[in-house]
Formats: structure tokens, C-alpha cells, sequence
């Protein structure tokens, strides 16, 4: 493998992790340099944290400790708020059935929803204002998209870049360096038919359906076929460049754990990683970030330390 390929290498966390102590200086020893704040909620969850004495702390000690900090998360809940369906149905999906339902995304045909997305979006940011110029605001987590006669030619990856695209020229009329993630993830693995990104949009890809006891190259696995074609396709329409960057679930104890609590111990294979990384440089990748959800203060009593040293060692290049 290439000597350090990985010039951002992350851990994206939520809220109660960080009752684990010492996050900023685990993962500065480890040789991380990004951290990402996650929620399952939506931003407020994160703004919420924020404004508590906890999260403050965190914030600042990961700024002292060198670290650039995110926000990545599933936004559209918030960013067109569910209250102005009563007023304004037009704005939100319509489902398979041809009615118009405030659940989940919105209508990305309807340019006022594309507008009020937008503007929510610069209130969101201005409060979760990355180090690093990168926003990440996803559609609403494996929810369908809009059904009306005007998006139905549209499949769900045509339909989150329509608004991906809103997000980042509104973002734009505020942070000019501003980079919104184009999330490969899921559905919208199926590449898009009729929307292009943005420049300015950036391949960020997720492989959530994969197994992590074999290297993501092997075929032989029908998910990891599938997830390695819709990575090929997606760099072709979002081109290969600095800004792409892999979300991984090797440290995702809460994807592991199928998101119930307590936790399992992240298995942990290092061949595994090892591969992944050499087979992601190899691509062109050179931003890595992975999940590490529910590594918290209940994970480390019941399992002892999680293996953010040997991830981060693997990340610089080195053994795992
Ligand atoms: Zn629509």
C-alpha cells in the first residue's frame, strides 16, 4: 500500500458516545484526524448537544487535540418541516397511492420545497459549521422519495440530487468553499438516470449491505458485487477527486450490534481492513471515515478499549 494514502481519516460518532472520556485524545493518538458528529434524530439533536456543557467540551477539545470536525447526518425531517404540510401539501411527497403524506423527504420537483430545504439548510449549517468547508446532509434513512407525476421518471438517486444540488447552491450563498456529500448509500446505489451533481458535489459512498469478514472486493458475495459496480458507476457521474470519501462500518459497533443496545464487541479483522483500504486507495480514495457508534463509556465496562489504535494504524499505512 501507498505510504499514509489516507490524507482524512475519521470516526463519526453520536451524542452518548461521548460520555466516553478522552474521544479527542483516543483518536489524536490514534492518528485521526476528522471527527464527525452523527444523530439518528436530525441536527437538533447535535445543535441540543451542543449547547450542553458536555458537548461544548468535546467540541473544543477536539479543536485543541488538531482534529477538523463534521456534521454528517439525515436532515430532511428538518430542513422542510413537517408543520407546513397542513398549509402547503404540494411541498411533500406523494405516495405510491397518488396522495400527498408529510412522512420522509419531500417533493424535489416542487421548486418552493427545494427553496425552503435550501434556506433551513444555511440555518442548520450556521449553527453545526464544519472546520472543513464538507456538509453532509442526507435524505431521510431508506425512506422512499416522491411519487407525483413529475418526479415518478425520477428514481431516488435522481430525486437526492436534485436536492443535494439545492442544499449546496444555497449553502454556496454562504460558504463560497462550501462541498455538499453526494451520498451513495442503499437505494440510491442504483446510480442516477437524468440528474447530474453539482460541481461542488462530492461521491461519498456507504456500503452498509456488505459483510465485514471478507474484504469488500470478494464477488463472490452478491452485496459486495452489487456495492462495487454501483461504486464504479457512481465514479463515473461524480468523477474520482480529493473530496470523495468512504463511510465505513468497521467501528460501527451499533451496526454490528443490528442497532440494539448493549453493544457487541466490534469483530475485528484486520486482514479485512487491511484489503478495504488498499482496494479503496487504490480507487482513488483518499478521505476514509467509519461509524463508531455506541464505542461509549457502557461499550468500554462491558468490552475493554475499542480498536481505534489498530484502526488508525491501518489508516496511516501500517499494520492493523
Ligand atoms: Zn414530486
Amino acid at each position: 500500500m501507498l505510504e499514509q494514502p489516507f490524507r482524512a481519516r475519521g470516526l463519526v460518532l453520536i451524542p452518548p458516545d461521548l460520555t466516553l472520556p478522552d474521544w479527542p485524545e483516543r483518536m489524536a493518538a490514534a492518528g485521526l484526524n476528522v471527527i464527525g458528529y452523527h444523530t439518528a434524530r436530525g441536527p437538533s439533536e447535535i445543535t441540543e448537544f451542543l449547547r450542553t456543557e458536555v458537548g461544548q467540551a468535546s467540541r473544543e477539545r477536539f479543536a485543541e487535540c488538531g482534529l477538523d470536525i463534521e456534521y454528517e447526518m439525515h436532515a430532511m425531517q428538518e430542513l422542510l418541516p413537517r408543520g407546513l404540510f397542513e398549509r402547503d401539501p404540494e411541498l411533500f411527497r406523494m405516495d405510491e397511492s397518488g396522495t400527498r403524506v408529510p412522512e420522509w423527504n419531500l417533493c424535489p420537483s416542487h421548486a418552493s420545497a427545494l427553496e425552503i430545504v435550501g434556506e433551513n439548510a444555511v440555518r442548520v449549517c450556521e449553527a453545526l459549521t464544519p472546520t472543513t468547508h464538507r456538509y453532509y446532509l442526507w435524505s431521510d434513512d431508506g425512506k422512499p422519495w416522491c411519487q407525483c407525476p413529475e418526479c415518478r421518471g425520477l428514481n431516488d438517486a435522481d430525486q437526492t440530487l436534485l436536492t443535494t444540488n439545492a442544499i449546496l447552491a444555497a449553502l454556496r450563498q454562504w460558504d463560497p468553499q462550501a462541498r455538499v456529500a453526494g451520498l451513495v448509500y442503499h437505494a440510491t446505489l442504483t446510480p442516477p438516470t437524468q440528474v447530474r451533481p453539482a460541481e461542488g458535489v462530492f461521491l461519498e459512498f456507504a456500503p452498509i449491505e456488505r459483510r465485514w469478514d471478507r474484504p469488500l472486493t470478494d464477488r463472490t458475495i452478491e452485496a459486495h458485487a452489487r456495492a462495487l459496480d454501483a461504486l464504479d458507476a457512481a465514479i463515473e457521474i461524480y468523477s474520482m477527486d480529493e473530496h470523495a470519501q468512504v463511510l465505513e462500518y468497521w467501528m460501527d459497533a451499533s451496526r454490528h450490534s443490528g442497532w440494539q443496545r448493549p453493544a457487541v464487541a466490534v469483530p475485528w479483522h484486520p486482514e479485512v481492513l487491511a484489503a478495504d483500504l488498499e482496494s479503496y486507495a487504490a480507487k482513488g480514495f483518499r478521505r476514509v471515515t467509519s461509524f463508531g457508534c455506541h464505542l461509549d463509556a457502557e461499550y468500554l465496562a462491558m468490552h475493554g478499549e475499542p480498536p481505534v489504535a489498530a484502526y488508525g494504524a491501518a489508516l496511516l499505512g501500517g499494520d492493523a
